[in-house]
């Protein structure tokens, strides 16, 4: 290896899993790095993001973006630090955001990585959590789709996740009543010290319909859906006149090997006016800094809560992964390297 070279952990996807993933689907490999070009800069990553997109990535199929390439490193949100640059934008030292995670480190083009501004006690994974990708996809899909007022009951699902804790909380500072559903009493205990007014655990709490109906005794005038299946049915059934379904993920069906059936109560959206709108986050990109001017001042008031749930090292990025989907986090999962 010459003097400016170094080697560099990766994880690459090695066949497209079949239901739930498993650590199988990916293998670790090294690669070296010499030194950044012309325009280029070499970041060591700090923290990388797994998210459950990713899994539509892992499909061979075109979708609203790629698939991941079998035998490449998998791509994904990361902080990470500058420690040579090619380019006069960067210097050595700053915190940058970029696309370039599941790998230790890299040499990419500067226009790929996004220079972080730190604001003073947030930590830096905060921008792959409540201030990046998750937390502008709660804000927009919450406020642009879901139009909450005063008054009004908001009903979420995957409540305790990086997307769900947010618009739970969100929702509150609106005046709300919030409703949420979680996988577990600790992630509900969580959830309520967080403000919100009532917490399900959906695996134990019985009967859904019923307990969603009893913490919502007014209906539900906004649904925001990360779950699909059994908890969009119980939405659309305690929907209100007019009420505003906010279809931002479906993750029970992400693993499904067949279509899963769509919700068997559809009809009601008729006679209840219901208005049903799915949304990627990069549709709202153009609202950035108001999200974070929003987001930044709730956090620095204590009216926004967040959760972290760290795993150390790359080679734990697939079980991480895979972890969404058995619900191993509470708040946003996040890779430590
Ligand atoms: P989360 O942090 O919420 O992690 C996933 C959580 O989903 C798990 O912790 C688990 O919590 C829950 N879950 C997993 N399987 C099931 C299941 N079968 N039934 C019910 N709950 C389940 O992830 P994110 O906050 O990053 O994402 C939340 C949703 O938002 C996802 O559907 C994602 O695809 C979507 N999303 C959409 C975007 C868009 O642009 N439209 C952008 C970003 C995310 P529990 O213990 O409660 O079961």
């Amino acid at each position: 290896m010459g003097e400016k070279e170094m080697q560099a952990r990766e994880i690459r996807l090695v066949r497209h899993p079949v239901g739930l993933p498993s650590e199988a689907d990916f293998e670790l490999a090294t690669v070296t790095l010499g030194a950044p070009g012309p325009g280029e800069v070499l970041v060591r990553n700090r923290f990388l993001s797994v998210d459950p997109y990713m899994r539509g990535r892992m499909v061979d199929r075109a979708s609203y973006v790629p698939p991941f390439a079998l035998g490449k490193a998998l791509e994904g949100g990361a902080v990470g630090e500058v420690v040579e640059s090619g380019d006069p934008g960067f210097a050595p030292g700053d915190m940058v955001l970029s696309m370039w995670g599941w790998r230790e480190a890299f040499i990419m083009p500067a226009q790929t990585l996004t220079r972080l501004t730190i604001p003073e006690g947030i930590p830096p994974q905060a921008f792959l959590g409540v201030l990046g990708m998750p937390g502008l996809t709660a804000w927009a899909g919450l406020l642009e789709i879901g139009q909450p007022k005063a008054g009004e009951t908001l009903f979420v699902s995957g409540g305790a996740g990086a997307v769900g804790s947010v618009v739970a909380q969100i929702g509150k500072i609106k005046g709300c009543h919030v409703v949420a559903t979680a996988g577990s009493d600790a992630k509900c205990q969580w959830l309520r010290a967080a403000g919100v007014d009532a917490a399900i655990n959906y695996r134990t709490c019985g009967n859904l319909r019923d307990a969603v109906r009893g913490a919502a005794p007014r209906g539900i005038d906004i649904y925001f859906d990360n779950v699909g299946g059994e908890q969009l049915e119980v939405a659309i059934e305690l929907a209100n006149p007019f009420a505003r379904l906010v279809e931002c993920g479906m993750i029970a069906a992400y693993n499904a090997t067949e279509p899963p059936p769509g919700p068997r109560n559809i009809l009601m959206l008729i006679g209840k006016s219901l208005k049903m709108q799915g949304f990627i986050v990069t549709q709202f990109q153009h609202l950035q800094p108001q999200f974070l001017a929003d987001m930044t001042g709730w956090i620095a008031e204590g009216r926004i809560r967040f959760e972290e749930t760290i795993v150390d090292g790359l080679a734990a990025a697939p079980l991480a992964f895979i972890g969404l989907f058995t619900g191993a986090n509470t708040g946003k999962m996040l890779i430590r390297l």
